[in-house]
């Protein structure tokens, strides 16, 4: 499906010839999963807007409303399966530490765990995990798939509260993601942007740095109204295509 698709094979052979890649993940990824993107389509949930309850105020208010809110999230994405883009990028990661196809890291906006359960060893997550929780005060994390919490969930050793650990609105990317994400990007002479408008800080400078360094730009992303001309938002190669039809073509 993708011979003749612009620009396929100069990604391809950009990916391949790389020494080291930067993929940059996004929304759209997951999207193609069914994962609704709750940035987009109004993005209300009980008549609350997400950027009322994606905050720590909001959990301080009211944190029974955020848990909820977040529990049926995990059991939305919960019924929802990996697709062929990160089939693909699991699957590269995994050659790729067998030495037969080029190195790189996987850096992800998306905190849904669909690159994990595709199987991917090491994903970067810049805004956390629907699927970890982090003690309010201490910050000791750990995984939790439940699907309900009776009670509000607490620390095992403090004994406060714990809140899903995902990053929100005024709060920082965590260090160790940041500090693996950047090292990626100083790294990279192969960037590819799946499923990411790019323009959202800090995620879009990791890209710039590597672009100002030399690196090829690859942007999968299938809207028409992307990017600010025939090369894509960053100046490299636009492959105007569904990451799930792109990504296996690119890295494959
Ligand atoms: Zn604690």
């Amino acid at each position: 499906m993708t011979h003749g698709l612009p620009g396929i094979d100069e990604a391809r052979s950009a990916f391949r010839g790389a020494r080291f890649v930067l993929v940059l993940s996004g929304a759209g990824v997951s999207a193609e999963s069914g994962v609704p993107t709750f940035r987009g389509a109004g993005g209300y949930w009980r008549q609350r807007h997400f950027s009322e309850l994606a905050t720590p105020e909001a959990f301080a208010r009211d944190a029974r409303l955020v848990w909820d809110w977040y529990l049926e999230r995990r059991t939305t994405v919960k019924l929802c399966q990996p697709n062929a883009a990160h089939r693909a990028l699991a699957a590269w990661a995994q050659r790729a530490a067998a030495g037969e196809a080029p190195p790189g890291r996987l850096v992800t906006q998306n905190v849904d765990g669909l690159h994990e359960r595709a199987g991917h060893p090491d994903a970067v997550r810049l805004h956390g995990s629907l699927w970890r929780n982090a003690c309010s005060r201490c910050g000791a994390e750990r995984d939790d798939d439940a699907l309900r919490h009776d009670e509000l969930p607490r620390c095992a050793g403090c004994g406060a509260l714990e809140r899903p650990g995902v990053v929100w609105f005024g709060e920082a990317i965590p260090r160790e993601a940041a500090a693996a994400a950047s090292d990626a990007a100083s790294r990279a002479d192969c960037v590819l942007v799946v499923g990411t408008a790019g323009v959202v800080y800090p995620a879009a400078g990791l890209v710039e740095s590597a672009r100002d360094r030399g690196a090829r730009v690859i942007e999968v992303n299938p809207d028409e109204d992307y990017g600010r001309g025939e090369r894509g938002a960053f100046g490299g190669i636009w492959l105007r295509a569904g990451a799930g039809i792109a990504v296996p073509a690119v890295v494959g």
